[in-house]
């Protein structure tokens, strides 16, 4: 059995890119840069971000806090 210190949340940043306008705040404050500009464009024209590593995610939250669109999501994905 595994104390309490070794557990950790998984969180995946979820992004949905239907609703992402390409203004670049998510890939300029990500403290990782792992966040990139896809190669192909949403069904508005615009090209969406994408992570590049989700094992360095740090699960900050500042992807989503910046999208001016609320198009990136945080959701708990449980424990490993
Ligand atoms: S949660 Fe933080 S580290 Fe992860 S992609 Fe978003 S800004 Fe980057
Ligand atoms: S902050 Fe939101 S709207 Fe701007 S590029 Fe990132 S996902 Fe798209």
């Amino acid at each position: 059995m595994r104390s309490m210190g070794e557990r950790k949340l998984i969180v995946l940043v979820e992004i949905n890119k239907r609703l992402c306008k390409d203004c670049g705040y998510c890939m300029h404050f990500c403290p990782k840069k792992i966040l990139a500009e896809s190669k192909e464009r949403n069904s508005r024209g615009y090209f969406y971000p994408e992570l590049t590593d989700p094992d360095a995610c740090i699960s900050c939250g500042i992807c989503a806090t910046v999208c001016p669109e609320g198009a990136i999501e945080l959701p708990p994905k449980g424990e490993d």
